[in-house]
C-alpha cells in the first residue's frame, strides 16, 4: 500500500518545512514514524529514542 502520507510536510508560504526527521540510513525522502519516546524507520527498521538520557531515572538507582 504505497499511499502518500499526509503531513510530512508542512507549508509556510512558499516554503516547504519538513516535521518529519528523515531516515539517516534510507535518506532524505524516507521518514521516521514518531512514537511516544521513539521514532522508527518502517522501511529499514532503524529506531531511535527520543527520550533525553536525563529524564530516564534521574538520580533514582533501578534495581
Ligand atoms: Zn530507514
Amino acid at each position: 500500500m504505497a499511499k502518500a502520507r499526509v503531513g510530512l510536510y508542512e507549508t509556510k508560504g512558499d516554503a516547504l518545512v519538513r516535521t518529519h526527521k528523515s531516515c539517516p540510513k534510507c535518506g532524505p525522502g524516507t521518514f521516521l514514524a514518531e512514537h511516544e519516546g521513539r521514532r522508527s524507520c518502517g522501511r529499514c527498521g532503524y529506531s531511535e529514542s527520543t527520550t533525553p538520557p536525563a529524564a530516564k531515572g534521574k538520580g533514582a538507582k533501578s534495581a
